[in-house]
């Protein structure tokens, strides 16, 4: 089997967008009940001949009366179940939360590799976009824009030099 890569993090950080722009899929997958259109969680990708398969784990079903904080520790949960890479993704327009510290607590415990995706960084010359999140522990913050792509080669690097 492939090595996992899992995207991890709240809701509206790009875990989908970043989803996306790895395995070059489209936007959103129709799925084959009619009428249901949502993001699909499994895709292979390749990145200099290393082949994996990456995860979305916002897509993982979590009891939706969870509060937002429980649901998003119940898809990290899953993900470390099953991943050998995890990235953990952060966003830099709305800045850390408390909601992001207890997922980069569970993940920090886990021992598992983890890179720290610093989103929706346009402007790479500002070195203060990223600064907070070196408080969650995990090593350097690494700027992208999974919208634009940028910075998503680095990213991609550092993936298969950790499987
Ligand atoms: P998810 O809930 O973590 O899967 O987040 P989504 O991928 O659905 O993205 C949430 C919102 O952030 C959407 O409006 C995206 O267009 C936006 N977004 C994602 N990546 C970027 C980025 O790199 N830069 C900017 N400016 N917005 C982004
Ligand atoms: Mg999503």
């Amino acid at each position: 089997p492939k090595p996992v890569v899992a995207i991890v993090g709240r809701p509206n950080v790009g875990k989908s967008t970043l989803f996306n722009r790895l395995t070059g899929a489209r936007v959103a997958i129709v799925e084959d009940t009619p009428g249901v259109t949502r993001d699909r969680l499994y895709r292979d990708a390749e990145w200099r001949g290393r082949q994996f398969t990456l995860v979305d784990t916002g897509g993982i079903a979590a009891r939706p009366d969870d509060p937002l904080v429980a649901q998003v520790r119940r898809q990290a949960e899953q993900a470390l179940a099953e991943a050998d890479v995890i990235l953990f993704v952060v966003d830099t327009r709305t800045g850390l939360t408390a909601d992001d510290e207890e997922v980069a607590e569970l993940l920090r415990r886990s021992g598992r590799p983890v890179i720290l995706v610093a989103n929706k960084v346009e402007d790479f010359s500002d070195p203060s976009l990223t600064h907070e999140f070196y408080r969650l522990g995990l090593g350097d913050p690494l700027p992208v824009s999974a919208i634009h792509g940028l910075n998503v080669g680095d990213l991609l690097d550092r993936v298969v030099d950790l499987l």
